[in-house]
C-alpha cells in the first residue's frame, strides 16, 4: 500500500498558492494510519528514545501513537495560551507574522532523548522553535520523524545542517 494514495491534497488551503497536504485521510484509513505508525517506529529499533514530543495538532495523533508503540511518555508542544501549568515559548516567523509554541517546563528530565513528531516539515519554521524548545527544557533530540516532506521548502536540510537527524515517509 502506497502512503501517497491516503494522503489528499487540496489546492489553494488555507490560502492561495498552497497546496495542502492533507493527513486526515490517511489517519482515517486504518491500514493507512497503522503502516504509517509502524514505518515511523521500525528505524527507531534499538535507539534508546525516552520521550516522543508531538507538535499540535495532527503530531498529537502521529507522536502519542508512536509514544504508545515505545511504551514511553508523550509531550504537547502547543500554540501559545493551550498548556496549564509553566511554560517556556519560542516564536517563529510566517510568511506574514509570527506564531508561538509552548511547552511545560517539567515536561522533559535533564539528558532526556526525545523523538519530535509532525505530519509534515515544510519550511523547517515549527520544528526548529520545537527542537529549541525541548532542548531547553533539558531534553536532546535525537531525531525529527514527519510523514510528508516537502523537499523544495528546505526544512528537512536546514535541520540536517544543524546536526538533527531527520525522517519522513513520502516526499
Ligand atoms: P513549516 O514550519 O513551514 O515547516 O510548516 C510545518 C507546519 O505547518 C506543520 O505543522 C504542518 O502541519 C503545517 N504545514 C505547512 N505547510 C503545509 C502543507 N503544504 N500541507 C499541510 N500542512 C502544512
Amino acid at each position: 500500500m502506497d502512503l501517497k494514495s491516503v494522503i489528499r491534497t487540496i489546492p489553494d488551503y488555507p490560502k492561495p498558492g498552497i497546496m495542502f497536504r492533507d493527513i486526515t485521510t490517511l489517519l482515517t484509513d486504518a491500514r493507512g494510519f497503522r503502516r504509517a505508525v509502524d514505518e515511523l517506529v521500525q528505524p527507531l529499533a534499538g535507539a534508546k528514545i525516552d520521550k516522543v514530543a508531538g507538535i499540535e495538532a495532527r503530531g498529537f495523533i502521529l507522536g502519542g501513537a508512536i509514544a504508545h508503540q515505545l511504551s514511553v511518555g508523550f509531550v504537547p508542544i502547543r500554540k501559545k495560551g493551550k498548556l496549564p501549568y509553566e511554560t517556556i515559548g519560542e516564536t517563529y516567523d510566517l510568511e506574514y507574522g509570527t506564531d508561538e509554541v509552548e511547552i511545560h517546563t517539567d515536561a522533559i528530565e535533564k539528558g532526556e532523548r526525545v523523538l519530535l513528531v509532525d505530519d509534515l516539515i515544510a519550511t523547517g519554521g515549527t520544528a526548529m522553535a520545537a527542537i529549541k524548545l525541548v532542548e531547553r527544557a533539558g531534553g536532546d533530540v535525537v531525531l525529527c520523524s514527519f510523514v510528508v516532506d516537502l523537499p523544495d521548502l528546505g526544512g528537512a536540510d536546514k535541520l540536517r545542517a544543524l546536526g538533527k537527524n531527520v525522517t519522513a515517509l513520502v516526499e
